[in-house]
């Protein structure tokens, strides 16, 4: 993450607080709903309490490394031009697709009618969901 200075991360953090924010919140709350955020962005699932949040984001203590890239990929997700993505749900084969992977491709419907199977094209011309649909429209 070399582009992510200390004080761009503490920022970061800052305004992701702002945006965890929920009416009628006090900083226990907000932090909390913020800590399982921040987990949910380490694989495996990380452990940080809201306490630790709560200080970071006060400056009283650093973020550790691993903190800084929790910090850094939620504020892409929640905040900067990433803002506007959605996750989905995707079947992908086994070790293609790393979770939370962004998709830059729309999805297409099969071209066989009969198949109602959506799929993420590599190319335009990928007509086909699979092989197997492939070979059928083209027996018919
Ligand atoms: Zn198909």
């Amino acid at each position: 993450m070399p582009h992510h200075t200390k004080l761009a991360t503490l920022d970061h953090l800052q305004i992701l607080a702002r945006r965890f924010y929920r009416d009628g919140d006090g900083t226990v709350a907000t932090f909390r709903r913020l800590a399982v955020a921040l987990n949910e962005q380490m694989v495996p699932i990380s452990t940080w309490g809201w306490n630790y949040a709560c200080q970071v984001a006060n400056g009283k203590i650093p973020a550790s490394k691993k903190l800084t890239v929790a910090i850094n990929r939620l504020y892409e997700l929640r905040v900067s031009q990433r803002g506007s993505f959605e996750p989905v749900v995707v079947l992908a084969p086994n070790g293609f697709v790393e979770p939370r992977s962004v998709v830059m491709a729309r999805s297409r419907k099969c071209a066989r009618p009969e198949c109602r199977t959506n799929f993420v094209p590599i190319s335009s011309h990928h007509l086909y969901c699979s092989r197997n649909c492939r070979r059928l429209a083209q027996h018919k």
